[in-house]
């Protein structure tokens, strides 16, 4: 490893500004303290983490406070009825996520504990390098080095890398791994966190505040905003379906999910198979007559959908349950069917 004394330098000032400006967050040990001893800890960072993944802080944070309320330990989600652990999950996106979770909470029980290496993180379910090393670092204290798109856009701006993104990876974290400090990594990764979604943000980065603004070769070149440069995006494809409500007596047929797949294991909805076929065949065969209620539109991370939502007068087939609709907040709906059952609701 080659430790420049340009990196011990950005790693003085970042951590110095972080004692002064760390978000507050409820899962966040303040800078500086020495980690918490409670078994509980490091489930509380990798609750963090999981549910940060693709998602804002002020998304998080009132579900992360239900689920400590809820499973007050990793034991306590091992135990979990699965179905109960997706529902609270409900409307926080990539559910993948959720039943990972479970999984890996099992997992963490069956050992006895969370291990406390990067290496053997990685070996739990649903943990990838960035989640395994934010725990080491963050839990356990490890010189684990943390590269999130937030640490990728700081460190392609100080280093002023303008290979586009994927390329640029390797050499991102090459200079990530040389200012990553021997002592108080997980300080230096929230840092580097708070840092990139505060002051180095990817539209207007606010330099003037930057603790880093005498280190930083892109602000030396004058464009820091043209850093990270990102391949072209390409066109998400357009998908289209149709959901199915069925009412009687004040209720709303509503089905379960495949395990796998497309918003596995949550409750929706009948729908046509939008989700495995493109053009909508595929789903379970629904008779009736049908009405058009108007559609929904849900972008997911690799296709958007238009969904079209159908009255449906006739009797459900296959596996489901008659759901109060004055309860239909309480059925756990992902935010697709959450958004069509709203269509709906404001039309009666
Ligand atoms: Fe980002 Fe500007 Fe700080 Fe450079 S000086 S790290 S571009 S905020």
């Amino acid at each position: 490893m080659r430790v420049t004394a340009s990196a011990k330098t950005i790693s003085d000032h970042l951590l110095h500004w972080y004692q002064r400006h760390a978000r507050a967050l409820p899962w966040r040990n303040p800078p500086g303290t020495p980690r918490p001893t409670d078994p509980a800890w490091p489930y509380r960072v990798w609750l963090s983490e999981v549910m940060l993944q693709q998602t804002t802080v002020a998304a998080v944070k009132p579900y992360f406070a239900k689920f400590i309320e809820t499973w007050p330990t990793v034991e306590a989600l091992a135990a979990a009825n699965e179905a109960d652990v997706m529902s609270a999950w409900a409307g926080l996106g990539y559910y993948s996520r959720a039943r990972n979770l479970v999984k890996c909470a099992r997992e963490v029980a069956a050992r006895g504990g969370f291990p406390e290496t990067e290496a053997e993180l990685r070996e739990l379910p649903g943990l990838g390098p960035y989640t395994a090393a934010a725990i080491a670092a963050i839990a356990f204290d490890e010189r684990a080095v943390v590269v999130d798109a937030n640490v990728e856009r700081v460190v392609a701006r100080l280093f002023n890398i303008d290979t586009p993104l994927p390329a640029a990876r390797k050499v991102i974290r090459e200079r990530a791994e040389e200012i990553t400090p021997q002592e108080q990594a997980g300080d230096f990764a929230q840092a580097m966190m708070d840092l990139g979604s505060s002051i180095c943000t990817s539209r207007d980065p606010k330099c003037l505040l930057c603790p880093l603004s005498g280190d930083c070769e892109a602000l030396d070149n004058g464009e820091p905003d043209k850093l990270p440069v990102k391949a072209p995006k390409k066109a998400k494809p357009e998908r289209k379906g149709r959901a199915f409500w069925i009412e009687r007596e004040e209720h709303v047929w509503l089905v379960t999910r495949p395990g796998t797949g497309m918003l596995g294991g949550m409750r929706a909805l009948p729908d046509d198979g939008w989700s495995a076929q493109a053009d909508g065949s595929g789903g379970a065969a629904q008779s009736g007559k049908t009405e058009s209620l108007g559609a929904v539109r849900h972008v997911f991370t690799h296709a958007s959908l238009t969904l079209e939502v159908m009255r449906l007068d006739g009797d459900p087939s296959g596996e489901g349950e008659w759901w109060p609709i004055a309860q239909i907040e309480h059925a756990g709906l992902p935010t697709l069917f959450a958004k069509a059952a709203r269509l709906v609701l404001a039309q009666r």
